[in-house]
């Protein structure tokens, strides 16, 4: 995947990004630009052999990963030659499972042509936790807004995240459908900021007190630039975990609530059992 913003624009950075921001940050066909000065960090990049800590999606956990290749030959001058090469790292828990990024140095550029697994799937532990309050077609949704902004889509981005904001409105209005004093009408006619001071008392706080969320969210989609979104894709998405953490609680807290009431009725019929119908 690739925006027309950054091919464009290539960037030059000194020194070079790390092993590590070039693999598990910087998106793929990101073209940093090179002049004989990168030399020597760009050698370091083409013949790492540390390691490399990152998210182990086959582990389900953080892992730490050692760089698999074997020696390569002795090259100097690595800017001045095209060349394509991969890095392999297997993590230190089992070596079956790998990570893979494939570089490219093209006319005193270097570029990040392709890796495996996707930037998404690295990011995806940060919103792994929200499954236990979104269905899959939203989660899904939602890993896709991470996953597009890891590879420089921000528009698209912003698609996604409104999606699972109209989704948290949708499910609240369900709910609240089943008051008697509800008055549909009027929530049809309302305008987004107004639905949600109508469903405000099914609403996570966070939620109605930054209801101009939904308000930057289509502003991003209908007016913003790729980059624009982009930059602000880390506060939005914040907003709809904000919003997510919320539920979280909620949802945990209910459970405990309900499995403290059954046990005390378990209490209560042990030690009415006990003493034989005493009351309790
Ligand atoms: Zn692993």
């Amino acid at each position: 995947m690739t925006n027309e913003t950054q091919t464009d624009h290539p960037i030059s950075v000194k020194p070079l990004p790390s092993m590590m921001s070039l693999c598990l940050s910087i998106p793929p066909y990101e073209i940093i630009n090179l002049d004989d000065s990168h030399n020597p960090d760009l050698a370091e990049i083409y013949w790492y052999r540390g390691q490399l800590d990152s998210y182990c999606p086959e582990c389900g956990k953080e892992s730490v990963f050692h760089a698999a290749n074997k020696s390569w030959s002795s090259e100097v001058g690595i800017v001045d030659t095209r060349k394509v090469f991969t890095h392999k790292f297997l993590c230190t828990r089992n070596n079956q499972h790998s990570l893979c990024f494939t570089f490219r140095i093209g006319d005193k550029t270097l570029t990040k042509i392709g890796q495996y697994p996707s930037l998404a799937d690295l990011a995806q532990p940060s919103i792994s936790k929200y499954r236990a309050v979104l269905s899959r077609p939203q989660f899904n949704e939602l890993s896709k807004a991470v996953g597009l902004a890891a590879h420089g889509v921000g528009i698209g981005s912003f698609v996604y995240l409104r999606r699972i904001f109209e989704f948290l409105i949708d499910e609240a209005h369900k709910q609240i459908s089943e008051d008697p004093d509800w008055q549909e009408e009027i929530y049809l006619r309302a305008r987004m900021s107004e639905k949600i001071v109508l469903l405000r008392s099914k609403l996570p706080k966070f939620l109605v007190e930054n209801k101009s969320l939904y308000g930057i969210l289509s502003k991003g989609i209908h007016e913003l630039t790729e980059q624009e979104c982009l930059d602000a894709f880390p506060i939005t998405l914040t907003g709809i975990e904000l919003i997510l953490d919320e539920l979280i609680v909620q949802k945990e807290r209910e459970s405990k609530i309900r499995q403290a009431s059954n046990m005390m009725n378990k209490l209560k019929q042990d030690l009415a059992d006990n003493t034989d119908g005493s009351d309790l």
